[in-house]
Formats: C-alpha cells, structure tokens, sequence
C-alpha cells in the first residue's frame, strides 16, 4: 500500500462576510480535493486537546497518530531535530523569534520576514554578547546558553543544563503569532526560571536598537527587528518510531524546521525542495514532483504546505484560497492522478489545526479531513470542506485515532 499525506497548514476556518457566507475552503477551486470527497470519507477530527495551544507542533503529532497528551514536551526541541541540534537529558530548547514590537504592541512576529543573513547577523550579536556560560553569585557554572541561526525568523535559543535548569512543566512562553497588533506585557514568560528568559529579552532590545542590520534595514523599507521574543520552551522528547509501530516507512516534504523535526523524530525521511520556501510563493509543483517521486521508494510521504496559515497569519481571504487552488492545481491532482498506478494507495488530506483568517490566529477545534483510495467506503460527500464534513457523524474526537483508520 502506498499511502500519501497533504497537509495544507491552518486550512480550516469560518464562514466569512466578504465570500457570502463560505469558508475559504467552500470558496477555493479545488476539483483534486472535491474528486477525493466523491470517492472516499469526509470527516472531522481534532488534533488540539484542549489544555494544550493549537499549533502545528501538536495538531501534527495528532495527524501522525500520537496522543500530544503523552508525548508532546513543547515546540522548540522539535524544530531542533530538525535543525541538526542535539539535546542532551537536561538541556532545553526555546524558540528565538525575531519579532518586530512597537511601543510594546506585537507588531509583526516574522520583523517583516526577515533574511536568513540579516536574522544569522542579529542571532550572531546574541551569541556573543548574552552567550555562554550562566554562573551562580558563588561562581559556579549552572549552564551555557547557546544561540542558534535557523530560517528568517525562526531561531532557537539552547540551555545546556550543568546543573539542574532552572524551567519546569510550568514554565511559559506565548507564541507571538498568536498576539497580533496586541500589547506584549501580558504575554511575556512566566513560572520557574522565567525571569531569565525576559532578562535576555530586555538585553536583546538594547542590542538591536543600533545594530547596522536593523539600520540596514530600515534605510531599505523594511521592518527592524527590535528584539528577540522567547517561547516554546521544552526537553527533548520520545517518541516510537513510526515504522516501528506501524511498519510503514515514511517521507517528510516540508519548508518549515518544525513539520520536519517531527516527521524526522518519527523516523522519516526528510527530503527538502530547494525552492520550496514555507510561504504564500512556495513553489508549489515542485512540492507536487518531488512527493510523486518519494512514492516510488517509501510507502508512506507527507507533504506539507504552510502557505493557508500564513495568510490566515496575515489575514488575507484572497491569498488563503490562491494558496488552496495551488495546492490543489499542483499537489493533489497530480498525486491523485499518479496513485491509481499503484495497486493499493490511499490518500488523507486534512489541515494540522484551524487558522481563522478574521482572528489571524491559530483556535481549538476540529478540523475537515479526507481519506480516499484502496478500501475506502464513500460517505456521500461531493466536496471536502468545513460544511461537508460537519453534515457526516464522523467525529475523530481524539485526533490521534485517525491514524488508525487511514492505516487499518
Ligand atoms: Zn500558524
């Protein structure tokens, strides 16, 4: 059996004014989608257990059939794996975003997308001036910070642990994404060892004021990044290896460290699209191509697609469902087309979690999914949407257990 995943980030939302009453979903072109609908079973599913945040890191550990109640220890230490950063027992990770924030309002958690270099240039500054060791009054070394460069925006901080860390399971950060055009004061880390993570905070803000990155790149049109935000702080976790429980080896196609650190925590392969960029101009046939070549020697690929969410991100109806139709147009159809060579195949497409366009951010709740293929029975839907798989009784409560019935 060949078996695909479409992952179309944050996919999932709301009814909206501007399109007469449709989701972006309703709205979008999307024959590949629809024509899986026709053949197979629509349903929803809910990847967020209500104490935890929606975000991709738990909603994917759901789609990829794991409980996040059990394994989930928090964001960072995933997007590590796949940014080649090992942790130690001990040591944590927090997420670095550089974060554009103007008289203390989150003005934008990307600074305006900033480059790979500009970012490695202002992670660079960091690591030399708050990097290293942390020292007790008495002298002692307690840890040692480290800084890493990631993508744009999405950097890592590192406590390598000499003596026990100072966070705990009730330590926390808030995703910036999640706080637009609000007042950060709120928002910022609380519980054990908190105070260290907004000390480094306030020092990043003094580093960047004058940094010639910054001058750069405001004498060039574009945000600075005024500071660094900490969040997502976790220990490294465990996981079964997917092949293990379900002896199925996989493939992982996606832009973003986090979907890949998972999918490779998994014991997946990674396979990176060079011209793939985790963006609204992602290329997205080539995503297409290089999932229809991954089929030919793994049983399972999973293709990732950021580009809905981050328009929800930005709150643009129109680029969310531009976003779908290429999906559709250049992922889905050509996978559709390609699978029925293979004797035996199935497909799933459904979101990770919702990204509500009028909040611009990530919500609780399910989400509409399908599987086609070998096996499948039909449930009557004509089209895969929020209304059509809300019209079925199909309701993954627990979204982990639809693993089972896309693998059974
Ligand atoms: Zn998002």
């Amino acid at each position: 059996m060949k078996y695909v995943i479409v992952i179309p980030d944050g996919c999932a939302d709301d009814p909206q004014v501007s399109l007469g009453g449709k989701t972006p979903l309703q709205a979008a072109k999307k024959p590949a989608m629809d024509s899986a609908a026709k053949l197979g079973q629509v349903g929803l599913s809910n990847n967020v257990p209500a104490t935890l945040t929606p975000a991709s890191d738990v909603a994917t550990l759901s789609l990829f059939g794991y409980d996040p109640l059990e394994v989930y220890t928090g964001r960072a230490p995933l997007e590590t794996v796949a940014m080649g950063i090992k942790l130690n027992p001990g040591d944590w990770a927090i997420r670095c975003n550089l974060v554009n924030i103007v008289d203390g309002v989150m003005k934008d958690f990307t600074a305006d997308h900033i480059t790979n270099d500009d970012g490695r240039d202002l992670i660079g500054t960091l690591q030399e001036k708050l990097g290293g060791e942390i020292k007790s009054p008495s002298g002692k070394v307690l840890g040692v910070l480290e800084f890493h460069p990631g993508v744009s925006y999405r950097n890592i901080l590192v406590y390598r642990a000499k003596e026990p860390a100072p966070f705990g399971k009730d330590t926390k950060g808030q995703p910036p994404h999640d706080i637009p055009d609000k007042s950060v004061e709120s928002f910022l880390p609380s519980g054990p060892g908190s105070d260290l993570l907004k000390d480094l905070m306030k020092k990043s803000e003094a580093l960047f004021l004058e940094h010639k990155v910054n001058k750069k790149r405001i004498a060039e049109g574009h945000k600075p990044a005024t500071q660094c935000w900490l969040w997502g702080m976790g220990v490294s976790p465990t996981l079964r290896k997917f092949a293990d429980i379900h002896n199925v080896k996989g493939a992982i196609i996606s832009a973003v460290d986090l979907v890949r650190g998972v999918g490779m925590l998994l014991g997946w392969n990674r396979i990176d699209v060079p011209t793939a960029t985790g963006y609204l101009d992602t290329d997205y046939a080539a995503k297409g191509r290089y999932a229809i070549e991954a089929i030919k020697n793994h049983d399972l690929v999973c293709v990732h697609i950021e580009a809905p969410d981050e328009a929800s991100h930005e709150g643009r109806v129109d680029a969310k469902i531009e976003a779908l139709e290429q999906i559709d147009r250049h992922i889905v159809g050509p996978l559709m087309n390609v699978l029925p060579n293979y004797k035996d195949w199935r497909i799933l497409v459904s979101p990770d979690h919702r990204t509500p366009v009028q909040t611009r951010a990530h919500s609780h709740g399910a989400v509409p999914y399908v599987i086609a293929g070998t096996g499948i029975v039909a449930n009557g839907q004509t089209a895969y949407d929020e209304v059509s798989a809300a019209s079925t009784s199909i309701l993954h409560a627990k979204g982990h257990d639809l693993m089972k019935v896309f693998l059974k």
